[in-house]
């Protein structure tokens, strides 16, 4: 297993049905889909319960570029696998250097601007031409985002520029992110900038590097030096071509084809859009209409932008995009991978689900929605299964659009034909139902849901089906307790204190006060104490309510020593839909 996999894979892998792992997850407190991926630590412990041991495979991500970085022999010419793509610069140093400058530099000159025209956002990653090829910059400077990510295992950079002042030399940051570069096994360039400045001393630069084993090509060793003003950008040019250098000989590849695979490198919230991340696509192509998860956080691509804000309709490997359509905040370093539609699944073995021990309750949406409200479920979970894609399409799309923070539906798998076992034994796991729309149930898969207590429910309108779900959710939210004042008293005789009593006289002045009702004590306005009616009199008869206008006696139960005229104000809570 690499260092993550989805659950549909792995079951495949070890050939035991999805739903089993499913169900271990699920005895682990880790409600998941059939979609998600899990980490190695965590199938090593899941797949040890059902008698599978997991041997690791190298970490792809991780240890590609040092690969890279051993030195070619030429006895061991393998072929690097997947197709050529642009090398992924991040640039660092100490601060002032002259990152942003040269950032914005290498921008300026090389990124087309949006023909909307400077409402361009300005986004964490960029993609500039060079010669014919490309070149992918990490536009976050600062050492944060680079350390986050690989301390997330994500290595997304292939080469790192290292931005040192020749007036300034070497200094505390530099040291840094010599050693981020090193401990990443990336291959360095050092870009001498500043040198319009009179103060400039590139060679004394030079020289300090070699203390910090940093031997550049003019001192016999490998690393390239190139002096440049990233503020009148003089030596950009040059900069570049090296970087383009350093990259063929490094032989970048990474297969187009197949689903995507990629990091996100930044994130922010877009008022009109929602939680928009930058990604950076490291396999394959993403494509709009992707359905993409982080393990955590899901989504289906609803658009793409490329860095000058143009819509794009597929990315390809080292190009960064923004996505628009991921249903909250992914974390910077998160993995984040393309669902394969689906998936050539084999026929599940007959293993039924085992364990989830409340199978003889019912699974409907009428149960759902009472879990719900108790608060033992924070959403509904669907199968949804359709005659087409297109209304599979529709169908997710449409409840995407239902609940709200209080409550809401997931569509944990989707896929087009009729309902089967497998579907069945998955809304099992997950504890929630099938929803079929113009899909035929088959047989087994009838008998299974008979036998399983599952709700599998067929539609032939998608307004039906929606309004189902839509009536489920609204009847899971939870009521809010409303108080209500019924009427107002005014004190005009005490009559007896007793410890947690008193017996008072009053007038109503509005509304009513009965037996029972709860009462706010209020004095000059403000509430002094809390209690309730006890008892009601209307001369020496004890009557279940006094009207506005009208004198009363009332026993009423409180510590609060109530005056003359306080008010007493009678009142119930009632329950309202928010
Ligand atoms: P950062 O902190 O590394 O991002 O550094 P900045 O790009 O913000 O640059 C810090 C300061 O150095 C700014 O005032 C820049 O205008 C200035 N600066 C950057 N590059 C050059 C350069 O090549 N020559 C000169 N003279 N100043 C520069």
């Amino acid at each position: 297993m690499p260092a993550s996999a989805g659950i549909a894979e792995i079951a495949e892998r070890a050939e035991v049905p999805p739903t089993d792992i499913i169900m271990e997850l699920l005895n682990r407190g880790v409600l998941t889909t059939i979609n998600a991926a899990i980490d190695r630590d965590t199938a090593r412990a899941v797949m040890r319960n059902l008698g599978v041991a997991i041997v690791d495979e190298p970490d792809v991500v991780d240890a590609a570029p040092v690969a890279a970085r051993e030195p070619k022999k030429p006895d061991s010419a393998a072929p690097a696998e997947g197709d050529p793509r642009p090398p992924v610069v991040t640039v660092m140093g100490h601060v002032d250097h002259g990152k942003t400058t040269l950032l914005d530099a290498i921008r300026n000159t090389n990124v087309v601007d949006s023909e909307f025209g400077g409402i361009t956002q300005h986004i964490g990653a960029y993609q500039v031409p060079v010669n014919g090829s490309a070149v992918t910059f990490i536009d976050t400077p600062g050492h944060e985002a680079f350390t986050a990510m690989r301390a997330r295992g994500a290595g997304v950079t292939d080469i790192v520029v290292i931005v040192v002042a020749a007036d300034d030399g070497i200094m505390p940051q530099t040291v840094e992110a010599i050693g981020h570069a090193k401990a990443a096994s990336v291959p360095i360039i050092i870009a001498v900038n500043k040198i319009d400045l009179e103060a400039a001393n590139p060679s004394r630069v030079l020289q300090q590097l070699t203390e910090h084993e940093i031997v550049v090509e003019d001192f016999g060793g490998d690393v390239v030096a190139v002096p440049l003003s990233a503020l009148e950008g003089r030596g950009v040019d040059d900069l570049l071509e090296y970087i383009n250098l350093t990259a063929e000989l490094e032989e970048l590849r990474a297969p187009v084809a197949g689903p995507a695979e990629g990091t996100i490198i930044e994130t922010r919230l877009d008022h009109s859009q929602g939680p928009v991340a930058t990604v950076l696509v490291q396999r394959g192509t993403l494509n709009v209409g992707d359905t993409v998860t982080t393990g955590e956080i899901n989504g289906r691509v609803r658009a793409l932008f490329d860095e000058s804000g143009e819509r794009l309709r597929t990315a390809r490997p080292s190009t960064p995009v923004q996505v628009m359509g991921l249903d909250s905040m992914p974390e910077v370093g998160d993995p984040i991978s393309v669902i394969p539609r689906q998936r050539k699944r084999r026929r599940q073995s007959r293993t039924p689900a085992r364990g989830s021990g409340d199978q003889a309750m019912r699974l409907s949406l009428e149960s759902l929605a009472a879990q719900m409200t108790a608060g033992r479920l924070q959403q509904i979970n669907l199968v949804v299964k359709a005659d087409t894609a297109g209304s599979v399409d529709a169908v997710v799309k449409s409840i995407d659009q239902l609940g709200d923070d209080r409550a809401r539906a997931m569509v944990v798998y989707e896929g087009v034909g009729s309902v089967t076992e497998s579907d069945v034994n998955l809304a099992s796991a997950a504890k929630g139902l099938v929803l079929a729309f113009n899909a035929r149930v088959d047989a087994t898969a009838a008998a299974e849901a008979e036998r399983q207590s599952v709700d599998v429910r067929t539609y032939r309108t998608i307004y039906e089906l929606i309004d189902d779900v839509d009536a489920a959710l609204k009847g899971s939210i939870k009521p809010e307790q409303v108080e209500v004042v019924d009427g107002r008293l005014e004190i005009r005789g005490e009559f007896r204190t007793e410890r947690a009593r008193q017996i008072v006289g009053g007038m109503v002045l509005s509304g009513r006060v009965y037996t029972g009702a709860r009462v706010r004590i209020l004095r000059d306005n403000e509430e002094i104490g809390t209690g309730h009616i006890l008892t009601v009199r209307r001369f020496s008869d004890v009557v279940d309510e006094v009207r506005q206008g009208f004198d009363c006696g009332l026993a009423i139960e409180t510590t609060t020593k109530i005056q003359l005229a306080d008010i007493i104000e009678a009142s119930h809570t009632e329950e309202r839909l928010p």
